[in-house]
C-alpha cells in the first residue's frame, strides 16, 4: 500500500515524519482540538472527496462552539485537502484535518489571541471495522459508559477531547470480545456508537436517533438520510430504547471511517435473522453506487480532484 510521504502543516507541505508540535502543546494536556475524518474514493469520474464542503464546515462548526480561531479560510483547508491527496498520489485515501492549540502556555484557558494550529494528513485506510464486516455484519454491545450529558461536553462538536468517551466505549467493548459498543445518552436512550451513528430498520421504517440524543451529527447518517428518503424508504429520527436493538429487522452503524456496516448482534442477542439485512443493502448499494456511478450523485457531493 501507498504511503504518505508529505502532510500539509499551518500552510505548507511538510515530509510526513517532520511535522513535529511540542510536548506542551496545549491539545496534548487538555484535548483542545477540533477535527474531521474523510474519505477520498476512486471514483467512476477520478479521485473525488466525499462531501469535502460539510466535513470542512463542521470543522469551522466545531471551532465556532470553542471559540478557537482558525488562521485558514475554508476554501484554503479545502484545496490543501485536495492537495494532500494529489501530492502523494493517492487515488483514494482518509483524510484527517486537524486544529489544535498548540505551545500556548500549560494554563486551562488559553491566551487571548491565540490561534489554532492545523494540519491536514492524507493516507490510506481500509475499511475501518473490516472489510468483511461490510458484508457478514459485527457483533456489537451496549457499553455500561454513557455518552457526555448535552450541558456537560458538546456532542455536536467533533473535538479531541470527546474522544475519551469513545476509547471507554469502543475499548469495553473490543476488551468484552465485541467489534464496537454502543452507548446510550445520560436519559438511557440509544445515542450512538463509539465512532458511528447507528440507524435500526423495523417493519421497513428506517429510525435513527435524533441530534438531541447526544450524537455527532454524521454527515453519513445524512448521507443515508438522504439517500433513504430518495428511494422511498420512510425514515424517522426518533428516540430509540436500548430493547429496540434487539427487535430490530435490522441495525447497522454509519461513518466515514465505518462506511455503512451491519450489526449482526447486539450484546449476544442476534438482529433478524442475524445477516445483513436487504434495507442495509439497499443503502449500501446506494452509498457506494455514488462512487462507480451506479447512484447518481443528485447533490454534489463528489468533489473531484484528478478527473479522468
Ligand atoms: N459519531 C462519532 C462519535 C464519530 O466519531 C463519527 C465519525 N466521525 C460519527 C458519529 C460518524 O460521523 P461521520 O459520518 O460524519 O463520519
Amino acid at each position: 500500500m501507498k504511503q504518505a510521504q508529505y502532510l500539509w502543516f499551518d500552510g505548507e507541505m511538510v515530509p510526513f515524519m517532520e511535522a513535529k508540535v511540542h510536548v506542551l502543546s496545549h491539545a496534548l494536556h487538555y484535548g483542545s482540538s477540533v477535527f474531521e475524518g474523510i474519505r477520498a474514493y476512486q471514483t467512476h469520474r477520478g479521485t473525488a472527496v466525499f462531501r469535502l464542503e460539510e466535513h470542512i464546515q463542521r470543522l469551522f462548526d466545531s471551532a465556532k462552539i470553542y471559540r478557537m480561531p482558525i488562521p485558514f479560510s475554508q476554501d484554503t483547508l479545502k484545496q490543501a485537502c485536495r492537495d494532500a491527496i494529489s501530492v502523494n498520489g493517492l487515488s483514494s485515501a482518509y483524510i484527517r484535518p486537524l486544529a489544535f492549540y498548540g505551545h500556548v502556555g500549560v494554563g486551562i484557558n488559553v491566551p487571548p489571541g491565540s490561534q489554532a494550529q492545523v494540519m491536514i494528513a492524507a493516507f490510506p485506510w481500509e475499511a475501518y471495522l473490516g472489510a468483511e464486516a461490510l458484508e457478514q455484519g459485527i457483533d456489537a454491545c451496549v457499553s455500561s459508559w454513557h455518552r457526555m450529558a448535552a450541558n456537560t461536553v458538546p456532542t455536536g462538536a467533533k473535538a479531541g477531547g470527546n474522544y475519551l468517551s469513545s476509547q471507554l466505549i469502543g475499548g469495553e467493548a473490543r476488551r468484552h470480545g465485541y467489534a464496537e459498543g454502543i452507548a446510550l445518552d445520560v436519559h438511557g436512550q440509544i445515542s450512538e456508537g463509539a465512532g458511528e451513528n447507528l440507524f435500526i430498520v423495523k417493519n421497513n421504517v428506517l429510525i435513527t436517533p435524533p441530534a438531541t440524543a447526544a450524537i455527532l451529527p454524521g454527515i453519513t447518517r445524512d448521507s443515508i438520510l438522504t439517500l433513504a428518503r430518495d428511494a422511498g424508504f420512510a425514515v424517522q429520527e426518533a428516540s430509540l430504547a436500548r430493547e429496540a436493538l434487539y427487535l430490530a429487522d435490522e441495525v447497522f452503524m454509519t461513518g466515514t471511517a465505518a462506511e455503512i456496516v451491519p450489526v449482526r448482534s447486539v450484546d449476544g442477542i442476534v438482529v433478524g435473522n442475524g445477516r445483513r439485512g436487504p434495507v442495509t443493502a439497499a443503502l449500501q448499494q446506494a452509498f457506494f453506487g455514488l462512487f462507480d456511478g451506479t447512484t447518481q450523485d443528485k447533490w454534489g457531493w463528489l468533489d473531484v480532484i484528478s478527473p479522468e
